[in-house]
This record gives structure tokens, sequence and C-alpha cells, in this order.
């Protein structure tokens, strides 16, 4: 496969912090009008949007890179990359069971709207999916590629919910082949500092929690990318 174009951070109406009206059918073809070549819908720590998202993309004709973005023990974001989407529903599974019970109400934290492809609502999810799993950054990455996927920090060089903000810079125990970052000038800078690697593929997404913002960063992934080789 040649090289691909695409938006590899999206979130839909699954996750709570995300408007009711980006769904997952939506998401899809913002992202094809944006001219994106691939999406990789990623909410918070579920795929049960995915099958939709997935059908979305035939229709729209682009390619699903399917995904979760996990809130690990230490509450640092993790983007977990998989070759499909039965897998991401697997490693779903895992993470839920992982989750805190918490009296979430979606009056205060948000509506979490699991959907088909013609936008009917197909059900709600009851635990409050951004909570943090009890599962390590280590933990989740590993699982993520005994699963056979790829795990990448999400915006590592952000102030909250990454490498940085917890741990003060790149892990000591795990390492990754590409990550996300959120700022540019400054991800220079942490790198610079020796706070981030400056040797490995860095990705640039949306983060999109709401219509407008999908496909306002794109990354483009090169033939080599290990994320290429999980498409088909
Ligand atoms: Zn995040
Ligand atoms: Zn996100």
């Amino acid at each position: 496969m040649t090289t691909l174009r695409g938006d590899l951070h999206v979130h839909t109406c699954l996750s709570p912090c995300a408007d009711d009206n980006l769904t997952p059918a939506i998401a899809v073809g913002m992202a094809k009008l944006a001219g994106a070549e691939l999406i990789a819908v990623t909410d918070h720590n579920s795929a049960r949007n995915l099958p939709a998202a997935q059908i979305a993309c035939q229709a729209y004709g682009i390619h699903l890179l399917p995904g979760i973005e996990v809130n690990t023990a230490e509450e640092i974001h993790l983007l977990c990359y998989f070759p499909s989407v039965e897998t991401a529903l697997e490693f779903g599974d895992i993470l839920y069971h992982a989750l805190p019970e918490f009296p979430y109400d979606p009056q205060v934290w948000g509506r979490q709207l699991v959907m088909d492809v013609d936008d009917h609502v197909l059900g709600q999810i009851e635990k409050l999916l951004t909570g943090a799993v009890r599962m390590s950054l280590k933990e989740v990455a590993e699982l993520c590629r005994r699963m056979g996927g790829v795990p990448a920090p999400a915006h590592a060089d952000a102030d909250s919910y990454s490498v940085f903000s917890v741990l003060g810079g790149w892990p000591m125990d795990v390492d990754f082949d590409l990550y996300e970052i959120k700022f540019p000038q400054r991800a220079e800078k942490l790198m610079r500092a020796g706070l981030l690697p400056a040797d490995k593929p860095l990705l640039t997404s949306s983060d999109a929690h709401y219509i407008e913002a999908i496909g306002n960063q794109m990354s483009i992934l090169e033939s080599s990318s290990p994320l290429l080789h999980l498409l088909k």
C-alpha cells in the first residue's frame, strides 16, 4: 500500500465528552469531505461505535483504522490501533471490566451513545468511559501488542493526560514505535530537551469531539508505517 492521508484520532457520540450529533456515520462522512483517505475512530475506552463506522467507511470508500483511546491507570491517554473491528471490540470488553464502578450520571457527564450506521441509537453504556482502567500504561501497551495492535501515546506533549504531563517525559519502562503530538512547535522544544524522542514517526490528528473539528489536523502515513500494516 502507498501513502495514505488520514485523521487518526476522532471521537464519536460514544465518548461522553463528544457532541451527541457526532455519530459514526457523520464522523466518517466529514473525514471524507475533509479529504481523508483513512479515519481512525478512537473513542474513550470503547470500540462499540466501530461496527457502524466500518459500514460507513465502506459506503464512502475510505479506510477505517479501528482504534480506542485508553485512559490508563496513570491517567495517560494511549491510542491503540487494531487490525480489525472484532479485535478492537474484544480489547474494549477487557477494558470495560477494568473500569471503575462509578455512579455515572449522563446529565452530568454527557451521554455515551452506541449508534448504527443510520444514526439510530442502539443503546447507552452504563459505566463512565472516561474513567481510568485498572491497567498501567505498560500493561495496556503489552495487551494491545499481544492482540496484534499498535499502541501510540496520545497528545504526548499536552498539559494533561499525556506522558509529558504525568511522567515528565517519555516512559522509562515501555517504548513505542510512534506517537501523537498536539502542538508541533512545543513538541520540538520537548524533543530538544530530551523529554520526547526525536527519532520516531509523529502523528498529528484532530482529536475531534465535535463535527467541525474533523480533519483539521491529519497525518500522512508512509508505506513503512506500522499503522498501514494493520490495514488489509
Ligand atoms: Zn486524549
Ligand atoms: Zn481523544
